[in-house]
């Protein structure tokens, strides 16, 4: 298909409705058009005239109109082309034509008014419910989240093994088991200047990856206990444990011991036949085992990721999982859906062509939201991803009182975030919302060599 625009100059946003419905999307601003290579005999204007939008097919005469070019022109323009594809495919979207922003901002705007989105948007009901519900209580959580704090994020890229539907930048620590324990001297350098130099108080730490816990024993010890004493100061301390194959009771202990108050225990799915085929090296009675350890040992928050959408399964394997999560009800659960990444070895179609269709993601999602509401969990935060499969989203519910603020912070973007390791993406907020980012190299072994040269350039950044 080809989609010539006249009038205005949304490549963007056609592009991004596009996606939804046909792959290989591409934008072409010299030219003001989009193209895909589904219906390549297809071409659509997409055009705002007289300040008002329409979608036709090239040779056909101006059809009715969706909104006006004075309200919203970016917005019109994408109502109105999302219309015309919905009648053409004869599919619709959860979220409808709401993309490129969060659903939670956009309830804000609408003052949380579940009615404007599916008016403005085309958001079905429940969605635009679950977007108010999130958004009000990420709201609430923000206000008490003063505007000084600083949250910082230090990242552990690897892994002890790539999970199969995974894109994401770590490591195979398997791999790399020679530069572990560099890599964690030079976050103790990196972690120890911005500690000394960046005269602000560190309130929230976070801990991600990759997965931190595939330090050994003692350089993870090492690292946790350095973080606790350079930042004294902090109210909230995560670790994403993440994969429970590298959970031991020695780094249990050491986190205790550190102040750690919040780990992750991700199973991602309670079904050892899937974990098996994704190349996740433990099974669910690991699960189970470290989060009774875990439990036992009194952290305040256990966190636990499923995944909806999962290649191999079908949703009653997916809320086979969430009924045992909810068995052991830790304080928060994080729902993904599964969606297409770049680099992933699982493909668009096969993320969506399998048992696990898109109505049935989306139906077991209506399930398990309800088993978690009825369970006394509620949804803090929400956000969806680009090059989505089937267009839905993922959702971080915790029980009150006991949700993460360094999620609320980073999800935002309204709290400045400083970030230590590779790959790891610095914040810095401004005032009417604009914010800037400071990147690090993604290449541990470059990191390694010189981690001061990007502390230093971190530090600055934020004075
Ligand atoms: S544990 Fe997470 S970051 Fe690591 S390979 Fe699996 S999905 Fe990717």
């Amino acid at each position: 298909m080809r989609v010539i625009l006249k009038g205005h100059a949304n490549t963007y946003g056609i592009s991004d409705v596009l996606r939804l419905f046909y792959s290989d999307v591409k934008e072409d601003k010299e030219n003001n058009e989009v193209t895909s290579a589904d219906s390549p005999e297809m071409t659509l204007i997409s055009e705002i005239f007289e300040g008002i939008a329409y979608t036709y097919e090239e040779g056909q005469a101006r059809p009715g109109f969706d909104d006006t070019y004075e309200l919203d022109p970016k917005r019109a323009v994408k109502k109105s082309f999302y219309k015309y594809m919905t009648e053409l495919t004869s599919v619709s979207y959860p979220w409808g034509c709401l993309t490129g922003i969060r659903p939670t901002v956009v309830a804000a705007e609408e003052n949380f008014e579940p009615q404007m989105l599916s008016d403005k948007y085309y958001v079905r009901d429940d969605k635009a419910e679950l977007a108010c519900i999130t958004g009000r209580k990420e709201h609430r959580l923000l206000e008490e989240i003063p505007e000084k704090d600083l949250g910082l994020y230090v990242g552990i890229p690897f892994c002890p093994s790539r999970c199969e539907y995974c894109s994401f930048i770590s490591a195979d620590a398997t791999k790399h088991l020679g530069i572990l324990d560099k890599y964690e001297e030079a976050l103790s350098k990196e972690i120890s200047y911005i500690a000394s130099n960046i005269n602000r108080d560190v309130s929230m730490i976070y801990v991600g990856g990759g997965t931190p816990t595939v330090l050994s024993d003692k350089t993870f010890e090492k690292l946790i206990q350095n973080l606790a004493d350079k930042f004294p100061k902090r109210s909230e301390f995560t670790v994403e444990a993440g994969r429970p194959d590298t959970i031991t009771s020695y780094k249990l202990d050491a986190m205790k011991e550190a102040g750690v108050d919040r780990i992750c225990i991700n199973p991602q799915t309670m079904r050892s036949e899937t974990l098996a085929r994704l190349n996740r090296k433990h099974s669910a009675e690991d699960v189970l085992r470290v989060y009774e350890e875990a439990s036992a040992k009194g952290f305040d928050v256990i966190n636990m990721d499923l995944i909806a959408g999962l290649k191999y399964e079908k949703d009653e394997d997916f809320l086979y999982s969430l009924g045992k999560l909810l068995e052991l009800a830790p304080e928060n659960i994080t729902i993904h859906t599964l969606y297409k990444k770049r680099r992933a070895s699982m493909g668009k179609e096969e993320v969506l062509d399998r048992n696990f269709t898109r109505g049935s993601v989306d139906d077991a999602l209506k399930t398990a939201y309800e088993m978690l509401f009825g369970a006394g969990y509620i949804p803090y935060y929400l956000y969806r991803q680009k090059d989505t499969g089937h267009g839905l989203e993922n959702t971080g519910f915790a029980r009150p009182g006991k949700e993460c603020r360094y999620n609320v912070a980073m999800m935002t973007d309204k709290r400045d975030i400083i970030s230590a390791g590779a790959g790891g993406m610095s914040k810095r907020i401004f005032e009417h919302g604009r914010y800037e980012r400071c990147p690090c190299t993604k290449d541990p072994h470059e990191y390694i060599r010189d981690p001061l040269k990007y502390a230093e350039k971190k530090v600055r950044f934020f004075h």
